[in-house]
Formats: C-alpha cells, sequence, structure tokens
C-alpha cells in the first residue's frame, strides 16, 4: 500500500515531515517525498490519496475503558439532558424500544442534571415499575429507583469495601445513590453486564467462567467498542481497568480476525488484596505480551472523584470542614505494595484525582525507587486533577507519566465548570487540571478520553487541548497543536512501553496510521472535532474508511 499527497507530521524528530509512506507486510517500508515513495508501487500496489489531508501515526489511546465503552453504546444516553421532564421523556422513549430488558441503564448523567441531590425517589416518579438506574459520566456513581435496588437485594443496604457505599436515608433504606464500583454492581447484573464489570469493579475473573454463547454476546460488546475506536482513528489503547477474562475476550477476537487495534490490559490491584496476588499480575504478562496484547501493568486507585466529594485532598472541601476524604490505601501501604510491583518489573498506573492521593501516589514510586533502584518503570498517575506546586517537579525528576484527559477539564470540552470548580474551591483553582505546567516542569505526558466518561473522539480531545479557558489564578494551560498531537501518539505510544512498535512513522515500525479530512495545520482550531477521520489502518489493515 502507498499514501501518497499527503501532509504527515510523522511525530520522528529525525523526519519530522513527508508527502508519502508506503506500506509492505503489516510494517512501514518508507517514509519519505512523493519522488521517494510513489515509484516503489507495483501492480499489486493499492494507492490511496491521501488528497493533502493530514496523514499521522495511529492515535494512541492512553486511557479507556473498552469493554465497558463497548457495552454501554447500547444503553441510554442522557449526556447534556437537565431536569425531570427531559429525564422522563428519555427513559419512556427507551423504555419502549425495550420491553424485555430486565434493567434499564443510562449513561452520562451530570451531577446537577436535578436541581437537587438524585434519589430513588426522583427515579420512581418517572418510572415505577421496572428497575431503572443511571451512571453519572464519571462513572463513580449510579442512581437506582426502588425497583432496580430491590431486584438488586440492597434496598436494605449492603456491606461494601472501604471507600464504596449504599447511601442510607433516614427511613433505614437506601436513597438510590450508590457510590462506587462495588456499591453498585449488583445493579448492573440486573443487565447481565456483571463480568463486564469486574476488571473495574473487584479485579477477579468470572466465576463460573462463562458459556461460549455468553462469550459471544460479551465479544460482541467488545468488538462494538473496538469499531467505535477505530472510528476515531485510534489503533492503540491502554484499557485502565481489568482481569485475565479481559485479554482473553480479546484474544478470542484476534483468533476470528476482529481484532482492530493494539491493547494493553492490566491487572486490577485492589486495596484489600494480598501480595500474592501480584502472581497474578505476572502470569498475565508472561501469558500476553505481543505487539497486540500486552499486560506488563498494574492498575490500582488511590481516590475517588472531586464530584461525590471522595477525591483525596490536601485541605477541607470549602464548607465542609472536616472533609477531605482519603486515600484507598494508606501511605505507607501504597509504598509497600507499589515497591513490590516495581520490583516484578512492572508498571504501575494509579488514578489519582485530589491532590492528597497525587502526593501519595508520588511518594509511593519514590519508596519504590529508592529500594528498587532507579529503572525504566515509566510507572503513571492517571487524571493529576489537583497537584500541590511542590509535588510538580517530583514528576519529571522521578520519571513519571502523567496521563492526562483534556476532556475532563470543567468547561473544556463536556464536563460543566459547576458544581466541580467549587467543590475545588477557588483558592486552588490555580493547581487545578495542570497540563502545559506539568510539561514545562519535565512531565512526561500522554493523552486520553478516560471512554466512556467522555466522547472518545481524538479530534475533539485536540481541540479542548488547544482551547481551554484559563482557571482565575493559574496560568495557560493549553498545549500547541503539535504537542497535543505528540500526547496522542508517540507520548502515549512512549508511557505504555510501546514506543518501539508504534506512536511516530518510521521505516521498520508498525503500519498503524490515520488519515485526516483536510489538513489540521490550516483548519481554524475549534473546526478540527469536526474535520473527519477519512482511514484508519492498523498493521496495513484498513480498520476504518470514513
Ligand atoms: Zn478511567
Amino acid at each position: 500500500m502507498i499514501i501518497t499527497n499527503a501532509r504527515i507530521l510523522t511525530m520522528d524528530a529525525a523526519r519530522p515531515r513527508a508527502e508519502a509512506l508506503a506500506i509492505a507486510a503489516g510494517r512501514i517500508l518508507t517514509v519519505g517525498s512523493r519522488a521517494e515513495v510513489e515509484p516503489l508501487g507495483g501492480p499489486e500496489t493499492r494507492v490511496i490519496d491521501a488528497r493533502g489531508g493530514t496523514v499521522l501515526p495511529g492515535f494512541v489511546e492512553s486511557h479507556l475503558h473498552l469493554v465497558l465503552g463497548g457495552a454501554e453504546l447500547a444503553h441510554l444516553h442522557v449526556g447534556g439532558l437537565h431536569g425531570e421532564e427531559a429525564l422522563r421523556a428519555a427513559f419512556l422513549g427507551f423504555a419502549a424500544r425495550h420491553p424485555q430488558a430486565p434493567l434499564l441503564m443510562a449513561q452520562g448523567a451530570d451531577y446537577a442534571m436535578l436541581d437537587h441531590p438524585m434519589t430513588r425517589a426522583d427515579l420512581d416518579r418517572i418510572l415505577p415499575d421496572r428497575p431503572i438506574a443511571i451512571t453519572a459520566a464519571d462513572h463513580h456513581t449510579v442512581w437506582a429507583n426502588t425497583a432496580a435496588l430491590r431486584a438488586a437485594g440492597i434496598l436494605h443496604g449492603h456491606s461494601c469495601p472501604h471507600g464504596h457505599e449504599v447511601v442510607m436515608g433516614p427511613d433505614g433504606q437506601a436513597t438510590g445513590e450508590l457510590r462506587e464500583f462495588e456499591a453498585f454492581v449488583p445493579v448492573i447484573a440486573l443487565g447481565g453486564e456483571a463480568r463486564l464489570n469486574l476488571g473495574i469493579a473487584t479485579g477477579e475473573e468470572p466465576s463460573p467462567w462463562p458459556s461460549e454463547a455468553e462469550l459471544a454476546i460479551d465479544r460482541a460488546k467488545v468488538a462494538a467498542g473496538l469499531a467505535h475506536a477505530a472510528a476515531h482513528g485510534i489503533t492503540t489503547m491502554v484499557n485502565m481497568d481489568g482481569n485475565r477474562f479481559t485479554l482473553e475476550l480479546l484474544d478470542g477476537l484476534r483468533r476470528e480476525g476482529r481484532l482492530t487495534a493494539r491493547v494493553k490490559v492490566p491487572f486490577h490491584f485492589k486495596p484489600h488484596m494480598e501480595m500474592s496476588a501480584l502472581d497474578r499480575a505476572e502470569a498475565m504478562s508472561r501469558d500476553y505480551n505481543d505487539d497486540w496484547l500486552q499486560c506488563g501493568l498494574v492498575k490500582m486507585f488511590m481516590d475517588g472523584v472531586i464530584d461525590s466529594r471522595t477525591a483525596y485532598m490536601l485541605n477541607d472541601y470549602p464548607g465542609v470542614p472536616g472533609h477531605r476524604s482519603e486515600p484507598l490505601l494508606p501511605a505507607a501501604r501504597f509504598a509497600e505494595v507499589a515497591t513490590a510491583i516495581d520490583k516484578r518489573g512492572l508498571q504501575i498506573a494509579v488514578h489519582a484525582i485530589g491532590d492528597g492521593a497525587v502526593r501519595n501516589t508520588i511518594d509511593g514510586y519514590e519508596a519504590a525507587q529508592r529500594t528498587n533502584g532507579r529503572r525504566d518503570s515509566r510507572h503513571r498517575i492517571e487524571h493529576i486533577e489537583l497537584i500541590d506546586r511542590a509535588d510538580i517537579p517530583r514528576l519529571g525528576a522521578l520519571g513519571i507519566v502523567a496521563s492526562l484527559q483534556p476532556p475532563h477539564a470543567p468547561g473544556a470540552m463536556d464536563f460543566a465548570v459547576q458544581p466541580t470548580m467549587d467543590m475545588i474551591g477557588a483558592s486552588r483553582w490555580r493547581d487545578a487540571y495542570l497540563c502545559r505546567t506539568l510539561v514545562g516542569q519535565g512531565a512526561k505526558v500522554a493523552f486520553a478520553s478516560d471512554w466512556p466518561v467522555t466522547d472518545i473522539s481524538v479530534l475533539r480531545g485536540l481541540g479542548a487541548s488547544q482551547t481551554r479557558s484559563t482557571y482565575a489564578g493559574g496560568v495557560d494551560e493549553r498545549l500547541d497543536l503539535f504537542d497535543s498531537l505528540h500526547a496522542y501518539t508517540a507520548g502515549g505510544a512512549w508511557a505504555a512501553h510501546r514506543e518501539t512498535i508504534t506512536g511516530i512513522l518510521r521505516a521498520g515500525l508498525a503500519a498503524d496510521v490515520v488519515i485526516l479530512r483536510g489538513d489540521v495545520e490550516s483548519v481554524a482550531v475549534p473546526d478540527i472535532a469536526t474535520m473527519g477521520i477519512a482511514l484508519t489502518i492498523c498493521a496495513g489493515q484498513i480498520t476504518y474508511s470514513g
């Protein structure tokens, strides 16, 4: 295959621009001028005219939840809806289209969707006789009606690990608000998707192991997720929840010739697990370590999210004296776990949103480095929504990757500015959702959507990264086009230890390519979001054609 008449941004510092590239046997043969590349074609060569459009390395989505996202494509989407009437209309329409569904599940709710905190009573007014539930856009809270709570067996509460909570009302019954994964998994299970949630909820494997028919249903949901990603130019992704089951679903798709992206899947280490659970992480990493499917990574959560005030802060939440939330792993315990994982040669990715959680995580990585010596670990922190000034230079100094989501900054894309920014408090805005500041002080950055938490669209993310406004007291945190593209390609590949495979366009590397409709450098920034993907190619195979 030859792609020509292109504006190629290779992300390769040795040759940043080119006009054409040739692909053979799934790899890039040559990148260069038209005069260099076009004569390589023969009668069997497929020639693709990029029509002057931008050609880039296939996008690396550095933090997403492929299996959950794939399943959710079939749910009701309520993002952007406000008020009970809008919610009722959406649910009644969805219910009519799915008369047999045991659970009517909606996605994408704003915490301020109603003018008061949502309860089961609100949802009972919408649909009293069938189980319904709504997931917050950040996926850390679910609200369920009485029928769903009863069917799930949690109307009178159930015991959850620390940090997960079935919120109880003064009447001794659940209010309908379910905080964090292990609180709402019984509701998810009503819809038959508990298996697919294990990777994020418990990190355990399905038991009993699913039947062949169940596996086929699950694989179809993952395939839907892969197709959605391919349509947005993604050829490599880092799944941010996981277990062996996830890798086996993907391997099943590979055997069927339906694996259209390279996927890294972590082992999810939960706070209560024994250190010996890391044997499973090591086994997954040994069994899956090729150009397509790879583990080598342990994911952990250090805290929750700001909107439910479960993010662990160094200072009290404004208006809630004494409340800073807590780390899911105390500092000493995390240091011990991080050191053990690091010693096994595995990479670590920790969800840390509050400045307290970020500090705990950095401290733990530093402890691991002190004990085990410095190696090319590329340990990562996911999100970093708030950071103490003193900790900013430590990222670069310790070689820690900042895995950031341009769509997450309130106001940058789909997330409203409030209530999040009020919960952070104006005095802390200057240290919220930093990006350019982190890069400026030496942090390596990878970009992602956290799909299905936000829209998977890389083109929209590129726009958000370049146009986000400055919070009062803060400085300009935008990245320019090239740095933003880098974080979605080469930066992401490096952060995933995949830079010898993909992330730049250079002879010998995988032919993972995305062709945009138009020239990304000449289009106005607000119009990047709607440019469109002309073609996605992974390992020389077309995985999406727009
Ligand atoms: Zn995530």
